[in-house]
């Protein structure tokens, strides 16, 4: 099974345009991946790496579509004004702060959720079991020290193969999440899939437990955080497994009227 969305085969394309931007955001805000023993790094099993974030009020960078750089500043995550935690936006132009914590639950077989999402991800599921279907929850919670170990790892490799630090981070977010731009660092995302084809690919669009989870999600607060027709606005491929919890309400409003959380929440940047 694959655990790792940013590595589906066929999503690259449209994923690097937000991928480089949030690794841009990263890069100027002074991120920097560095190896701590100060040696050359090694191929093969990583050495430790460290990795700072971006002070706060930072003015961040963001790469256009089009590559060409606009300075602009850019409020990370944990400063939009919010009430509730389950709107917060999380995507490649609005990173998680490195010091957010999600109040985690556990909800089945390891898989942990935001305690805001927990309880109505497991009514979910019971109900679409008990419709008789087969859902499987293949990623929910993910630690970001998991996320920055991995980023900060291929970084290093691509230094050591030339590449300054920079490209080596440009290169390294076309295929693995930036750290901080992804849901599943709040807690507040699971990826489900049909427990008979545990693939993370469109044609999980086909199957019956995929096409209960689309119809009913907003009856527990989740949303289809990455439809098809919006990915120019979220910036991630069509994404027919990974379930986003919102509240009832929004989550209502977004699968009835069809937008997605960045149009309900009115937050899109123009010039992407
Ligand atoms: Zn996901």
């Amino acid at each position: 099974m694959i655990d790792h969305e940013q590595k589906v085969p066929g999503r690259k394309e449209l994923l690097t345009a937000g991928a480089v931007a949030a690794a841009a955001l990263l890069a100027a805000a002074g991120v920097r991946f560095m190896n701590t023993t100060g040696s050359k790094p090694a191929e093969g099993p990583a050495e430790t790496a460290s990795y700072t974030t971006p002070s706060e009020g930072a003015a961040y960078v963001k790469i256009c579509r089009d590559g060409a750089y606009a300075a602009q500043v850019m409020l990370p995550a944990g400063d939009q004004t919010f009430t509730q935690k389950e709107l917060i936006l999380v995507n490649p132009w609005h990173l998680l702060p490195e010091n957010y914590e999600a109040e985690l639950e556990n909800v089945e077989y390891g898989h942990r959720m935001d305690v805001c999402a927990a309880e109505h991800l497991r009514d979910m599921l019971a109900d679409c079991r008990g419709a008789g279907y087969a859902p499987l929850v293949c990623s929910s919670y993910r630690e970001r020290s998991k996320q920055e170990s991995l980023f900060a790892n291929d970084v290093r490799r691509f230094m050591y193969r030339g590449y300054t630090e920079e490209e080596a981070i440009e290169e390294t977010a076309r295929n693995v999440a930036v750290p901080g731009s992804s849901e599943h660092e709040a807690g507040l995302a699971a990826d489900i899939v049909y427990a008979g084809r545990q693939v993370l690919d469109e044609s999980q669009e086909l199957n019956e437990t995929q096409q209960w989870l689309i119809e009913h999600c907003w009856e527990y607060g989740f949303i289809l955080r990455y439809p098809r027709d919006k990915q120019e606005i979220t910036g991630i491929t069509y994404e027919p497994w990974h379930y986003r919890y919102v509240g009832m309400e929004a989550a209502e409003e977004i699968m009835s009227r069809g937008i997605c959380l960045e149009e309900y929440l009115g937050v899109i940047d123009a010039d992407r």
